[in-house]
């Protein structure tokens, strides 16, 4: 049985482009007959808050989306996590890395990272354990993955070039993020990612961790960002972008959902409607696969 998922950072507001991605892995896991769940990303430290989160939960409500399911925090998951590092501690996947931010800022070079990402060198690779207070990498084996996209067909990258060994534990003592969204999906029984094109470059990395830890494959889709009218990044104009305010400005959730159905391709035209008119008509071939532009009068 399909099992989505959304799993958001209770960091801020979610934006057009958070519901977005919300409302297209709710409508493919239900449309499917599927379940679908909402999860926490919490494990990023101090950025990240339960009245934030709790928040989030109410504008998802709002719109009609409700977990199938208690909601997991991930900040609750710890025991799992350190499982999951013994486990590939194990099997000789772990070494601690020692390099600092400005180390690392200094070896980075890298010519083909997408969009900010810089790929880790693999400086501490010949590094003897020390315990499990460092900081960990997994180590990466050779070679390109392949993985086909729902939405942007066959994919293949070499993890190597794109995020290089990936940090698991960092030295503040926090679980990185790669790790517990593989081991969170894993553990539900997670078969299908939606989530936004940002992420697309770290998806091999994340497969290879699946490999490791022994976990299947889920189905991934990755839609594309939510833009200004004109096309560029929302930037610090998503914060405007909310429900909330949104609703302040007398655009209530049926247009929202209205605009959102419509940019996924199950409506002929932006019209009000509730989320259940959506279900029907929502199919990964009809949803465009570039970036959506809000409406100009919303910007
Ligand atoms: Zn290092």
């Amino acid at each position: 049985m399909t099992l989505g998922r959304f799993a958001p950072s209770p960091t801020g507001v979610l934006h057009l482009g958070n519901l977005r991605t919300a409302l297209a892995s709710w409508l493919s896991a239900r449309g499917a007959g599927g379940r679908w769940i909402i999860r926490m990303e919490d494990v990023d430290g101090p950025r990240c808050r339960r009245d934030l989160g709790e928040a989030q939960l109410r504008d998802l409500a709002a719109l009609g989306l409700e977990s199938d399911g208690p909601v997991l925090w991930q900040s609750d998951r710890g025991a799992l996590y350190r499982e999951a590092l013994a486990a590939l501690h194990g099997a000789g996947r772990l070494y601690p890395c020692a390099c600092t931010r400005k180390d690392l800022q200094l070896l980075a070079s890298a010519p083909h990272a997408e969009d900010g990402l810089r790929p880790y060198p693999g400086r501490c690779r010949g590094r003897a354990w020390e315990g499990f207070d460092r900081a960990l990498r997994l180590r990466l084996p050779e070679g390109a993955v392949a993985w086909e996209d729902r939405l942007i067909g066959p994919q293949r990258d070499d993890p190597a070039a794109l995020t290089g060994d990936p940090l698991l534990f960092r030295r503040d003592g926090c679980f990185a993020y790669h790790l517990a969204v593989v081991v969170d999906d894993g553990a539900q029984g997670v078969t299908e990612v939606v989530r936004g094109t940002d992420l697309r470059p770290v998806t091999a990395t994340q497969i290879r961790l699946q490999e490791a830890l022994g976990l299947p494959r889920p189905a991934y889709a990755h839609l594309g960002m939510v833009a200004a009218p004109d096309g560029s990044r929302l930037g610090k104009r998503a914060g405007a972008l909310g429900l909330e305010a949104l609703e302040a400005r007398g655009i209530i959730p049926e247009d929202i959902l209205g605009w959102l159905g419509w940019s996924l391709g199950c409506l002929p035209r932006p019209e009000a409607c509730a989320v259940s008119d959506l279900i029907g008509s929502f199919h990964w071939n009809r949803v465009p696969a570039g970036e959506a532009r809000v409406p100009e009068a919303w910007a």
